[in-house]
Order: structure tokens, then sequence, then C-alpha cells
């Protein structure tokens, strides 16, 4: 099985993929974390995505897909997390996976609303020291400002400011959109209210892609 999550920051979704990745064995690719990895490892493809990066340009579809392409194991499934963002990156993709006789299973959509997205996203705090990651009302520290894991001091990421996460979340609907009709008209599309707690979003995402094969 290969399923593609789609979401906005804040949606959760990095979350429930490495949840899902746990207690199923598939593969989690998170699309950031492995840009960074490369670059940080000098690898071959990493290399050349830090020029690009270096310039201040994204790097390009067809970069990330061959870093994708070499982390996916041969037999077995797994889930893509960050990418694809395009239409382009969708048929990038699609063309690579048909390379390898494969196709993707599902693509599920967090679905929520910008004003959740910003509480959630307003109100986190994260430590300066360990990076563990808080809410001030979801999931507030024990003492108000440290962290409980290690006594550091919690800040707010820029990422998570107000006015930086409602534009996120418009860049992500603009660019996004086009992707989901894209995916709806191949059948691929589930949809998921991520406004849900998380354990419920949790169950349907297991239901779902049982159902779903
Ligand atoms: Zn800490």
């Amino acid at each position: 099985m290969i399923v593609v999550f789609l979401g906005p920051p804040g949606s959760g979704k990095g979350t429930q993929a490495r949840e899902l990745s746990q207690k199923t064995g598939l593969l989690h690719i998170s699309t950031g974390d492995l840009l960074r990895e490369a670059v940080k490892k000098g690898t071959e493809l990493g290399k050349r995505a830090k020029e690009y990066m270096d310039r201040g340009e994204l790097v390009p579809d067809g970069l990330m897909v061959a870093m994708i392409e070499e982390v996916m194991p041969p037999e077995g499934g797994f889930i893509l997390d960050g990418f694809p963002r395009t239409v382009a990156q969708a048929l990038a993709l699609e063309e690579m996976l048909q390379r390898h006789g494969k196709e993707l299973s599902k693509v599920v959509l967090f679905e929520i609303q910008e004003e959740d997205v910003v509480q959630r996203l307003s109100g986190r705090l994260t430590c300066s020291n360990c990076g563990a990651v808080y809410h001030k009302v979801y999931n507030p520290p024990k003492r108000e400002g440290t962290c409980d894991l290690c006594g550091g001091k919690l800040f707010q990421r820029e990422d998570d400011r107000e006015e930086v996460a409602r534009k996120r979340f418009r860049v992500y609907q603009e660019q996004t959109q086009p992707l989901v009709e894209f995916y709806k008209r191949r059948n691929k599309l589930i949809s998921l209210n991520a406004r849900e707690n998380h354990r419920l979003v949790s169950q349907k995402l297991l239901e779902v892609l049982k159902d779903g094969g």
C-alpha cells in the first residue's frame, strides 16, 4: 500500500503518519525530513538539493522524486508526508512509481478550517533546548514557560505566530486545491475530518485504509 497524506501545517498529519507507520509497518517518508537528512549526510542528491537551497530556490520536483525513489522500500508500502503538493509533482511521482510497477493506493486529505489551524498553531510552544512541543490550552507544561522534560525555556516558533500561520494555510490551500481535484478525478481521495480529536482521527484512518485496500 502506498498512501499520500495531504493536509495543511497544523492538521496533525505528521503525527498521524508516524503512528500509522508504527501500527502497520508502512515506512513513513516525510519529505521535509528526507531532504534535511540528505543534505546533512551530504549524499549525491543531497548535495544537488543544497545548491538550490543555497541560492534560495525550491528543490526541483524531479530531484525530490529521486530522493523518494532512493529510500522507498522495493517491497512493502509507505506513507508519503509532505509530497506531492502540486499537480506537477503528483505527475512526476506517478511516472516514477509506474517505472517500478507500482501505483498509489490512496490519498488521505486531512480537512481542517483556517480558524482551527490558527488556534492550534498559535498556541504551540516549543522547548528551546530539547525541541519538545506543548500547547497553551491542549497540552500545557506543568510549570508555565518551562519544559517538563528538560527544564528548558519554552518559546513560540516564528512559523507558529498567528499571521504566519494564516499565511501558510492560505498558501497551502491555493497550491493544494488543484491537487485535491486531481486525485478526486482519479478516485484516490479519502477525506478525514482532522478537527476531531487525535484518537478518533487515527481510528478512522485505519478504517478507511482497510476499506480501500
Ligand atoms: Zn525540553
